[in-house]
């Protein structure tokens, strides 16, 4: 099984719910090592980017990440929007003009979607950031490659490892973005980032498992 345009319409669509239901979830992790946004930020860039999802349907892959990519940066204020716009953006361009994604194509794809983050929010591993659940979803995305997995059970072991990666994040303390202002304090929190993401990939397997059935 490969992921296709269709299956890039559907994600995005149901992202634009997920956000929606995930809210008030987003807001309060924020609310607590940060400044109670992310998940008003998440709905307000995927609302915009649903309402264009209908002209950019039959564009191919590679114009539905870079119009979402555009959108997130235009429409969230915060350092979500700049960062997961850069990451579809960058996403985009890994995925050229291929019709069809393989899980080793995915592979290239969310590497360089993690690479844009990491540029543009110069930041790493072990931050307290989003990064810390998009770098061990990788490594288990190449993991689960090597091990010849199908579409979908490579994305059921990335979702997986996010999931860990989202809630290490935890003891973590934050040294990057406005969690870093609170120091010590930021100990003892998910990150609201690491979980957006997460619930990102989620959405992505949900589609892809879907389909398969
Ligand atoms: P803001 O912090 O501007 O209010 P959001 O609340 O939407 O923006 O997003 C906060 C999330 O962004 C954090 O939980 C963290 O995961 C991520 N983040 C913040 N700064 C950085 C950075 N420099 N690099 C990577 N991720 C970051
Ligand atoms: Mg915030």
């Amino acid at each position: 099984m490969k992921l296709t345009s269709d299956h890039i319409a559907q994600f995005l669509e149901n992202l634009a719910a997920t956000f929606k239901e995930q809210r008030a979830y987003l807001t309060e992790l924020d609310s607590a090592i940060g400044d109670a946004d992310h998940g008003i930020n998440l709905d307000r860039g995927f609302t915009a980017v649903l309402a264009k999802l209908p002209t950019m349907r039959d564009q191919g892959i590679n114009a539905m990440l870079k119009t979402t990519g555009m959108t997130l940066v235009s429409t969230v204020g915060g350092a979500s929007g700049p960062l997961y716009g850069t990451a579809f953006m960058r996403a985009a361009g890994a995925v050229g003009e291929q019709t069809e994604l393989t899980a080793p194509d995915l592979i290239l794809v969310m590497e360089a979607a993690l690479e844009g983050i990491k540029a543009r929010g110069r930041a790493t591993t072990g931050e307290k950031t989003m990064i810390d659940a998009i770098d061990p979803g990788l490594y288990a995305l190449k993991v689960a490659v090597g091990s010849s997995a199908e579409l979908v059970q490579a994305l059921e072991a990335t979702s997986e490892a996010m999931k860990q990666g989202m809630e290490a994040t935890i003891p973590m303390l934050a040294t990057k973005g406005r969690a870093s202002y609170l120091g010590e304090r930021s100990i003892g929190h998910q990150d609201p980032g690491a979980t957006s993401s997460y619930l990102m990939i989620k959405t992505l397997c949900d589609v892809v498992k879907a389909s398969a059935q």
